[in-house]
């Protein structure tokens, strides 16, 4: 997977289309990501102790990553995502608009 935690990415589809978040979990795996104030479902909850309140509690619940795009934080566009060998054998991302690496 080309995203990780903390990258800020756009929906592309479903419900959420258009909607911009921060990656607050990444799950490789199932090549799902939990993103900020996207695909939110509310629970409605009761109080189960004298501590907790009830009521209606909102989560982000994962959406797959291929419904997503990085927006890139230099110039601000939804990219795809290359790859770049640096001179010290490292591997980065670059932002296929504007080549910054990511
Ligand atoms: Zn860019």
């Amino acid at each position: 997977m080309k995203l990780k935690k903390g990258d800020k990415v756009v929906v592309l589809s479903g419900k959420d289309k258009g909607k911009q978040g921060e990656i607050l979990v990444a799950m490789p795996k199932s090549g799902k990501l939990i993103i900020s104030g996207v695909n939110v479902a509310t629970k409605h909850q009761k109080p189960r102790s004298a501590q907790e309140q009830g009521g209606r509690i909102e989560t982000e619940t994962p959406i797959y990553a291929c419904k997503v795009q990085l927006v890139c934080p230099k110039c601000g566009k939804a990219t795809r995502v290359g790859h770049q060998i640096l001179d010290d054998g490292s591997k980065t991302r670059v932002c296929k608009h504007c080549s910054e690496v990511i």
